[in-house]
């Protein structure tokens, strides 16, 4: 994960929380750095940084180099021992995760489970071990936690919202598990949608992250920000209409995209080949079966072919497949001649498709992200050091 960020304002006055975000985006300044890079008083400077250095944001560090004869001390952004805690849910594996706030992976465990079991059935196991992976770590603070679900998920409230495939759960369930165990800020995101976030190179990029599992879920980033749409419903690619007579959906439709390419849809037509699931799809995929092989590749062409219609309208930098079915190499390529095969040149130029990291890792990273954006958000630091300077 990287944080190629441009500081909201590199100059002019600034408040608490635009300062730290610029000697967090530069990895550090020097008292005169700071006076010569954003215009202000001495005294205002100071001011605002001394609140950082008493809030524990922020602290002095020797530097090596010396200037002008002195050494000087470069304020940096205060990372030290902080971390944050994700929960990826899939479908059929969840992960449970602490990492730093440079989205560096510390302590993980990944645990298989049923999604469509009620929540607390689902979430509670996943408290516990976040529970027990903290407790874990010295000399850690836990600024926040992320959770990801693969339903939709109203990014305002943290609600599960018309979720198929967790129909039962109360939409406040997962706010409400969580809120219970940690009184630290919360960030709840679709499975997709994190790991498009994760698996973005770069805030400047566009990314289209297509997770294949169970369903078919679809995450576009654009210059660092999810696509969300009008009604939250952006990259619902798993509907996308492929055939007017095919097998009937969840959605109460026929010829959706999810009935041909989703891995469900690959277990119905195996299982007179006996798999029952993805491990034994990816399993059976490793050892070379034909027909497993064949029922891949279908599944990949219609995907590609529903798929290049997204990239047409979206043009981005990367394609990125997720997933269990989707990071199985040969329908990872599979997807990428189809897509590559349908577009026009200009936006198949310098167009990146390619797999994603196994497991949960994409969505792990971009929870983090995630959470630490919330959490040192110039609005946020700007309402906390009022707070502080209030009592
Ligand atoms: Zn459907």
């Amino acid at each position: 994960m990287t944080t190629e960020r441009v500081p909201a304002r590199l100059s002019g006055a600034t408040s608490h929380g635009h300062l730290l975000d610029l000697i967090r985006a530069t990895g550090g300044m020097s008292r005169q750095q700071l006076l010569a890079s954003t215009g202000m008083s001495r005294a205002t400077l100071y001011e605002r940084l001394e609140t950082l250095l008493r809030r524990n944001l922020i602290y002095e560090a020797e530097s090596m180099e010396a200037t002008g004869g002195r050494r000087s001390r470069k304020i940096r952004f205060e990372d030290r021992g902080r971390v944050v805690l994700a929960i990826a849910m899939g479908q059929t594996h969840a992960t449970v995760s602490v990492s730093d706030i440079t989205g560096r992976q510390l302590r993980s465990r990944t645990v298989q489970h049923r999604i469509n079991a009620p929540a607390g059935t689902v979430l509670q196991p996943l408290i516990q071990i976040g529970t027990e992976l903290l407790s874990m770590g010295t000399g850690e603070t836990l600024i926040g936690i992320g959770v990801s679900v693969p339903a939709p998920v109203d990014a305002g409230t943290g609600y599960v919202v018309h979720p198929t495939t967790i129909p039962e759960w109360e939409p406040d369930a997962v706010v409400t598990a969580v809120s219970g165990q940690w009184q630290v800020p919360l960030v709840i995101e679709n499975d997709a949608r994190a790991g498009a976030l994760g698996e973005g190179t770069t805030d400047i990029e566009t990314t289209v992250y297509v997770k294949v599992g169970t369903g078919i879920g679809c995450g576009i980033v654009v210059d660092g920000a999810i696509l969300r749409g009008a009604h939250g419903a952006a990259g619902d690619i798993g509907h996308i209409h492929v055939a007017s007579d095919g097998p009937l959906c969840r959605c109460g439709r026929r010829g959706c995209l999810a009935t041909f390419s989703s891995g469900s849809s690959l277990i119905d037509r195996l299982a007179s080949q006996g798999i029952t699931n993805l491990d034994e799809i990816a399993r059976a995929a490793a050892q070379g079966q034909p027909d497993v092989e064949a029922q891949l590749l279908a599944a990949a062409d219609v995907l590609g072919g529903a798929l290049a219609a997204t990239i047409t309208t979206v043009n981005p930098n990367r394609l990125v497949l997720g997933g269990m079915i989707g990071t199985i190499p040969y329908f990872a390529e599979r997807v990428r001649s189809r897509v590559l095969g349908d577009v026009v040149e200009r936006i198949a130029e310098g167009l990146e498709i390619v797999a994603g990291a196994a497991g949960d890792h994409a969505a792990v990273d971009g929870l983090t992200r995630l959470v630490t954006r919330k959490v040192f958000a110039p609005d946020a630091i700007d309402m906390l050091t009022t707070d502080y300077a209030a009592n």
